[in-house]
């Protein structure tokens, strides 16, 4: 049987390592050292064109560096900025960790060990960051040699194993008095090395894939050995010997993680395409397992050919592996135990917990479990941020576990859905309410159009797109709108949304600024817009007011047409505003000149003029010169000859012609005389009568009468 370890293959901080070179293969890049310690793919880079260079001095003007996963020193990132080298940092957010935590300890005056690989670039990395006062130390030796320091932080290198750690932590304590130490294994490590152990315990034969200068991959190696008799450490396919292994045996595969999936799947195919044909065991004495171990070793080192001389060569590994005790399985139990049950999680759990590293891809956040969780830039939000801007290490985040294990046992978390959650309870409890919302309409549908708001998915029904019918609801696609929420559908996370309750809200509030604006006495212009038996409707400005058959002339008009037209444009005065009842009342006779106040300059003594007897009294006869100007021809002034009634003389309706003989404007009289024009007669008059004649000629003329309209009684119902 053949077995794959799950977790094999590129961990979280390989990967984005490669993806950041992928991401910019087609600009001039190089890489600080082999990206991964995989030569095949470095290879595979360099015929597209990305150098690796081991030195800065090597980069050629213009060409950007990549720093690895692995992360570098201070002096490189200054070296490049002095140079104005461009750089893409790619270092692993697990790395970065460190980084910062050794950074603390040297600014705080802390001496810093480092447990793992002298020489490895990681550790050298680190070491440039904790300053002068930190050393590496991976064997008891290495601790033995430590000066005298009364306290230290001690870190680990991310790809060393448990037992590594606990072992030279313990010679560490003995040495030194006080330590605080900060386990710093990287999460995918420990699990592939849990796997790894696992699957080796119960295999006949172990494959280990991955570069020969991987120390993540030397280390997994050097664990199966403990566990298994038969551990073959490969980089290829091509490096496989089947002749030493037996049919039935189960065959495990584990891989470091720089080794590329694609590797991993060749040896693993390879394996089940051949397992039939391998030789029965039948008491068949294989190699002692050791020796068939180094055997294969020994083959795959001749054929390599980029060794790194900076990393340990894979037998000072195995030499230091027979120096390093295995820890008791009951303390790594122990440990592994105590982590788990700090908090236990499974998918769709909300948890919050403290970032400790921002990246420009992702947030690494401790909640206290085994391993910490990250977020990557596309779970960090609904909307595109940039992590940096948003968030700092130490900040409390609140995000939804989305997967225990992203197959390099990292856990994985969304903050995106946190906010999903949070934004779609504000968004219900702003259903009906007059919250706006912006939106591009999508698509004209049957009944309304499509849209989305806050990324969810909304509808517009025709009836709430606006305030009239609307026959082509295409019209609106790829307008931007602002709508409020009438409806949710908490099943299907679906809006609906009303863009007429806005325009209804707009057209309210330019309303109530209109009314606002009316005063009493205000001089304004309208256009007459519709004319009724009692008046007109006039628009002044978005309001209908109502001008008052009444208000229209001075004189009696029969019908507002007499006066004013429909679209006729008219200077106003306002007589009353109700802006609660929304009643504007209107007059226009009021600024036009009242017909006496000209009469002085129309009509002179003596003049001749012509009328229309409208009323007979007993002491003459009242003639209309003009609409409201009546004048009195006095009965003594209508005949040559006495009248007993002016009856005898004139009817009402006649015209007649006759001559001015006053004109008082104030009190509203001109006195007339048909007589004045007759030729003149002598005929002797009695005093008496003529005096009793001269004293009825005080007459009264009613005045004008002004309107004395009620606004409530002639505006029209709502209806009108
Ligand atoms: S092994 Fe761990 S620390 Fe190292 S690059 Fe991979 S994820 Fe990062």
């Amino acid at each position: 049987m053949v077995i794959l370890a799950e977790n094999a293959g590129f961990c979280f901080g390989v990967k984005r390592a490669v993806e950041a070179v992928e991401k910019n293969i087609d600009k001039s890049i190089v890489t600080l050292g082999p990206l991964i310690h995989n030569k095949d793919v470095v290879q595979s880079l360099e015929k597209r064109g990305v150098r690796c260079v081991e030195s800065i001095d090597d980069v050629n003007v213009g060409e950007k560096v990549v720093i690895r996963s692995h992360g570098a020193s201070p002096d490189v990132y200054a070296e490049l900025k002095s140079k104005g080298i461009d750089y893409i940092d790619a270092t692993c957010p697990f790395v970065k960790r460190i980084h910062e935590r050794v950074c603390e300890a040297r600014d705080s005056g802390h001496y810093v060990i480092i447990v793992g690989e002298v020489g490895h670039p990681e550790v050298d990395g680190i070491l440039g960051w904790a300053g002068e006062n930190a050393r590496a130390v991976y064997s008891e030796d290495d601790v033995a040699a430590l000066p005298q320091i009364p306290e230290a932080v001690v870190v680990a290198q991310t790809t060393i194993t448990q037992e590594k750690w606990h072992t030279i932590l313990k010679a560490i304590e003995t040495k030194i008095g006080r330590i605080t130490p900060f386990m710093s294994i990287c999460s995918a490590t420990h699990q592939r090395q849990n796997e790894a152990k696992e699957i080796a315990q119960k295999a006949g034969t172990i494959i280990v894939v991955g570069g020969r200068q991987s120390s993540n991959t030397r280390k997994l190696f050097e664990l199966c050995k403990r566990y298994c008799k038969n551990v073959y450490h490969i980089e290829h396919k091509s490096e496989l010997s089947l002749e030493k292994m037996r049919f039935g045996d189960i065959i495990g595969i584990v891989a470091g993680a720089s080794t590329p999936d694609t590797m991993i799947r060749e040896v693993f195919n390879y394996m089940i395409e051949n397992e039939k044909v391998l030789p029965v065991a039948e008491g068949e004495q294989m190699a002692t397992e050791e020796t068939a171990a180094n055997d294969m070793v020994e083959i795959a080192e001749d054929s390599a050919s980029t060794a790194d001389e900076s990393a340990p060569s894979p037998e000072v590994s195995e030499k230091e592996n027979e120096k390093t005790p295995e820890a008791p399985a009951t303390e790594k139990d122990e440990f592994l135990e105590g982590l788990e049950k700090v908090v236990r999680l499974k998918k769709g759990q909300l948890i919050t917990g403290n970032i400790v590293q921002v990246t420009d891809d992702d947030v690494c956040v401790n909640i206290g479990y085994k391993s910490d969780g990250i977020i990557h830039r596309n779970e960090l939000s609904m909307y595109d941020i940039d992590p940096k801007e948003v968030y700092h290490i130490g900040d409390e985040i609140e995000a939804e576990v989305i997967s225990l294990n992203d197959g390099e046992g990292n856990v994985l978390l969304s903050r995106k859905r946190v906010e999903r959650k949070l934004n779609w309870q504000k968004m219900q409890e702003n259903v009906g309410t007059d919250k706006l919302y912006k939106c591009t309409v999508k698509k004209a549908v049957k009944g309304g159009v499509t849209t989305k708001i806050d990324g969810y998915s909304a509808f517009i029904p025709a009836s709430h797109i606006s305030l009239k019918y609307v026959e082509d609801l295409k019209q609106f696609e790829g307008k931007e709108l602002e709508v409020t929420l009438i409806d949710a559908d908490k099943k299907q996370e679906r809006l609906v949304a009303s863009y007429k309750s806005v325009l209804l809200k707009e057209k309210k509030e330019q309303e109530k600024k209109i009314w606002e604006s009316y005063s009493k006495g205000q001089h304004l212009t309208g256009v007459v817009k519709r004319l009724t038996d009692f008046g007109a409707f006039v628009d002044v400005g978005g309001v209908d007011g109502l001008l008052h058959i009444s208000d229209l002339a001075w004189n009696r008009v029969k019908h507002p047409s007499d006066v004013v037209s429909e679209g006729q444009e008219l200077e106003l005065v306002v007589l009353n505003v109700d802006s609660a009842k929304k009643k504007i009342a209107l007059g226009y006779k009021q600024l036009q000149p009242k017909p006496w106040d000209l009469v002085s300059d129309k009509y002179h003594v003596g003049d001749v003029v012509k009328g229309r007897v409208v009323r007979i009294v007993p002491f003459g006869a009242f003639v209309q010169l003009e609409p409201t100007i009546d004048g009195l021809v006095h009965i003594s002034q209508i005949s040559a000859h006495r009248l007993e009634k002016v009856e005898d003389e004139l009817r009402i309706g006649d015209e007649i012609e006759v001559k001015i003989l006053e004109v008082n404007a104030d009190k509203h009289k001109i006195s007339l005389s048909k007589k004045a024009l007759l030729p003149v007669v002598e005929k002797p008059m009695e005093k008496k009568e003529e005096s009793e004649r001269e004293e009825s000629f005080h007459y009264e003329i009613p005045p004008v009468q002004e309107s004395t309209v009620s606004l409530a009684d002639f505006f029209p119902k709502k209806d009108e």
